[in-house]
């Protein structure tokens, strides 16, 4: 396809675009920059200073405690019913709060002592570290019998389903998985695993964190048991915004939780001597709310249940397979490699490019010499991975078309040599 012709059919797919008026409800600094990391700190929505403004002023300003009874008790049940319609589950089955990393520890420690008697709990090398270090260290710290079993890849990119049967026996207690593999962007098929697991007597948690916002779930239909995930990247939550953890209905009764804290007691402000757990989930809370963390996320939810995560996820699909054909005309020529799956079907909504010098080149992207070029925002993962966030709600098609030229002259003008090799801060 001649170079051209690809332009074209960016603007071509803009404008044809049933979501792209969402851009303009987002926050603008009107500077030429591509923002390709929806996938770790997604986009801010416009109204959310406003909304910020009134919390500050009124709620907290001038309400002070009174606001407690007034809306904060409720804002986490309200953000829970709106993450419920996008998670495909019942609004009594999410409890919103705490970091991703810390909901994990939760729900792994409460899987570990239902599941007395069997050792084995399995995981990936795709997986994200901090899941991989939560689980290591309940063994470690807890559970010294247990044994943790790393299902491998062998193209660094997919993992195999039957390979994940093969890793399953009577001895699995838990397996934990992310849905959308934080590099690569393999998508698992959570249904197809969560049964295979289910027939050994296994409980899956799932991580959400790359997978929702991007790609359409159903916990209830996969008959999902627990499932964790953040809410600052295709959630657009805003920066450490509060995660969520969900647990299916009949399962809520018969995990007790590591963390008894006072929020998660049947009565906090009976101020009991003695815990007593709250019903269902609500025992996983443990401490009070981050109110102003919460905030920005009403916003954010709102526009993803306007635009419908069906229609995101056919745009998603669209990108990323427009990311592949500029990858096959513009960048393989020149040492690039894949380093996500061709199967859309397999496939989150970012996309990773592999290069030799991908540190390098992340940099120049971000950092251009010039001033007639953009700045362009992947993020880099080592050893060699540069991450296109493509968030469907924000990202155009134009965009895409745009970071892959830029790609394309950062190499062939070895622009990249005038970056250090050497990665420092968030990368
Ligand atoms: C981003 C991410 C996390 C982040 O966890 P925090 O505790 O919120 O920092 C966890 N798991 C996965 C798969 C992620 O992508």
């Amino acid at each position: 396809m001649s170079r051209d012709r690809l332009l074209r059919e960016a603007r071509d797919l803009d404008r044809g675009d049933p979501l792209a008026s969402f851009r303009q409800r987002f926050f603008d600094d009107a500077t030429d920059t591509i923002y390709l990391d929806g996938n770790s700190l997604g986009r801010m929505p416009a109204d959310v200073g406003e909304v910020m403004s009134e919390v500050l002023a009124h709620q907290w300003g001038s309400r002070l405690i009174r606001s407690w009874n007034e809306r904060w008790l409720a804002l986490p049940d309200t953000l829970a019913a709106q993450l419920a319609r996008l998670l495909g589950s019942h609004s009594d089955e999410i409890l919103v709060g705490d970091s991703t990393s810390i909901n994990l520890f939760k729900l792994a420690f409460a899987t570990l002592k239902l599941q007395q008697g069997r050792g084995r709990i399995v995981t990936d090398c795709l997986n994200f570290p901090s899941d991989r270090y939560i689980l290591q260290g309940l063994i470690d710290q807890h559970f010294p019998n247990h044994r943790l079993v790393t299902v491998g890849t062998s193209d660094g990119i997919t993992i195999d389903a039957h390979a994940i049967r093969r890793a399953l026996d009577t001895d699995t207690a838990l397996v934990s998985l992310s849905h959308v593999a934080y590099k690569s962007a393999f998508l698992y098929d959570m249904k197809e695993i969560t049964d295979m697991a289910h027939q050994v007597g296994a409980l899956v948690i799932w991580d959400v964190s790359h997978s929702a916002g991007s790609v359409p779930i159903d916990l209830n239909h996969c008959q999902a048991d627990m499932a964790v995930g953040c809410t600052y990247k295709y959630l657009n939550g805003g920066p450490g915004a509060p995660a969520f953890l969900y647990v299916r209905r009949d399962l809520q009764d018969a995990l007790d939780t590591p963390i008894p804290g006072w929020f998660g007691h049947a009565k906090p402000f009976a101020f009991a001597t003695d815990y007593e757990p709250d019903r269902g989930l609500r025992r996983f809370a443990v401490g009070t709310p981050h109110i102003l963390s919460l905030v920005p996320l009403e916003c954010s939810l709102d526009l993803l249940l306007q635009a419908g995560l069906d229609r995101l996820r056919e745009k998603s699909v669209t990108q990323t397979e427009f990311l592949l054909a500029l990858f096959r005309s513009h960048l393989e020529p020149l040492g690039f490699e894949l380093g996500s799956p061709t199967n859309p079907q397999h496939r989150g909504a970012h996309f990773s490019l592999r290069h030799p010098h991908g540190y390098q080149i992340n940099q120049a992207m971000i950092r251009p010499k010039g001033t007639d070029v953009p700045i362009i925002i992947p993020d880099f993962r080592p050893p060699d991975m540069i991450r296109m966030g493509l968030a469907p709600l924000t990202t155009s098609f134009e965009d895409i078309y745009r970071a892959a030229v830029r790609l394309r002259d950062i190499v062939e003008r070895e622009e990249y040599l005038h970056f250090s090799a050497t990665p420092s801060g968030v990368t």
